[in-house]
């Protein structure tokens, strides 16, 4: 991709604290560019309604022009979306997802020496969640207790499979939900896991899954995944299914032998590991993990829960990719947190980090990198918005425009 000198970002400020966070964010983005291409390279900010904000102005909670904005360019940013409470609206963030095929929720989690952590030892914790966005039970196919949708696919199910009907212990009595996993969406979501990783030289991507109880959904998910691997990546990638072949053929030592001249060689480790057990491990020995490939609920719950271990969703960013149409949003991970809304007090650090990912997938690494080293160097500093100032003895309080700005006297 060539790099353009002005490029037009179409950003959503959102709801709450998003217009202030979103204006922390330019400013880091804006400045860095400055520092790093020394005015060849600029961003032309273009507004774009989205939110409860829209819906008071304009009556429309995601306006079409904006998804058609967002749909026209490479990157966009959002902050935050209140979600609307019943009435039928679906989140305008699945809306997004969906609409435009977002099919990678990417989350790298970093811990920033000084940060409070759970862990013991949260030193080295850097793990990328690839996260798939738009399958599994998200995609909404739910029928409540005793509706007629509900009744009416328990008769068919009934008439067609009356053995497996009998094992539903209550059929009066139970909602159902359906979780569609393909085996073409699993190996996009893989396909694209696996590139990155590559492509940023790490070393080890775990397939994470629920298969030994879910077998035709995240099993399938598990051996599609492997399946990419140890076929369209034969030579850049060693799997533990490849290992585990040759140790069946030809014994332990020969198996050992493999995997170590394949990792000397640079080979990406590609293995799978248990949701369950991946959880217990990420609390025991989070170091161990590097790349994560999941499914859509898994993706949920782990990628919170390792932003937790290394403090907190507020300093975790995210993003949502199309690697094939090379478009993406990239986003807050928290939500728009009203009750501090206006009082210059919300910690801007995940959308900063999002805008790092932004120009990482623009190209523009040096800017991203001196973004990233400010931060880190801020809160090694102490220097920090209230929500971490509470928990680091001896921090220095600052405002979210104050953290911004020290953000970039370190740039
Ligand atoms: P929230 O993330 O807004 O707030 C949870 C807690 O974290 C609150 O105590 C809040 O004060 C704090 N917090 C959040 N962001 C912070 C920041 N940057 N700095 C300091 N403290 C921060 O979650 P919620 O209250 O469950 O949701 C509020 C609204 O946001 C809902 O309408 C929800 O649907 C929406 N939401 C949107 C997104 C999104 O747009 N991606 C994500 C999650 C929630």
């Amino acid at each position: 991709m060539e790099t353009q000198p002005i490029i037009t970002i179409p950003f959503i400020p959102g709801d709450g604290i998003g217009p202030e966070i979103m204006a922390a964010a330019q400013t880091v983005v804006d400045q860095s560019l400055e520092k790093a291409y020394g005015g060849k390279q600029r961003i032309n900010w273009l507004e774009c309604p989205a939110g409860k904000t829209a819906f008071e102005k304009t009556g429309q909670w995601l306006p079409a022009e904006t998804l058609q904005t967002l749909k026209s360019h490479t990157a966009s940013i959002k902050g935050p979306l209140t979600t609307p409470v019943g009435g039928g609206i679906r989140s305008l963030n699945v809306a997004m997802r969906q609409e435009m095929d977002l099919y990678v929720c990417q989350r790298p989690v970093r811990w920033y020496e000084g940060l409070p952590s759970p862990l013991r030892n949260p030193a080295g914790l850097d793990v990328v969640t690839f996260r798939e966005n738009t399958e599994d039970i998200y995609t909404g196919i739910e029928y409540p207790a005793a509706s007629p949708q509900q009744q009416a696919w328990l008769n068919s199910f009934r008439a067609a499979m009356p053995e497996d009907y009998a094992k539903i212990a209550h059929p009066e009595q139970c909602g159902i939900g359906i979780k569609p996993i393909s085996k073409p969406n699993s190996q996009r979501l893989v396909r694209a896991a696996i590139q990155w990783a590559l492509e940023n030289k790490r070393k080890r991507l775990s397939i994470v899954h629920k298969g030994n109880i879910m077998k035709y959904t995240e099993g399938a998910f598990r051996a599609w995944g492997y399946e990419v691997a140890d076929i369209e990546f034969t030579d850049e990638t060693f799997s533990l299914q490849r290992y585990q072949a040759i140790l069946k053929a030809g014994g332990a030592q020969s198996a050992e032998a493999v995997k170590k001249q394949a990792l000397a060689d640079g080979k990406l480790w590609v293995d799978d590991v248990i949701a369950d057990v991946t959880f217990e491990q990420l609390i025991t020995r989070p170091q161990q993990f590097d790349v994560i490939a999941t499914t859509n609920l898994n993706g949920d719950y782990i990628s919170d829960a390792i932003a937790a271990l290394a403090g907190g969703v507020g300093v975790s960013p995210g993003a949502n990719i199309n690697y094939e149409s090379g478009r993406a949003v990239f986003e807050a991970n928290h939500g728009s947190a009203e009750s501090l809304a206006g009082q210059n007090k919300a910690n801007p650090s995940s959308l900063i980090l999002s805008a790092v990912m932004m120009l990482r997938f623009l190209k523009l690494g040096e800017a991203a990198d001196r973004i990233d080293q400010a931060l880190a160097a801020t809160i090694r500093a102490g220097q920090v918005t209230f929500d971490l100032a509470a928990q680091i003895p001896g921090a220095q309080l600052l405002g979210t425009r104050e953290f911004a700005a020290a953000i970039i006297s370190r740039l």
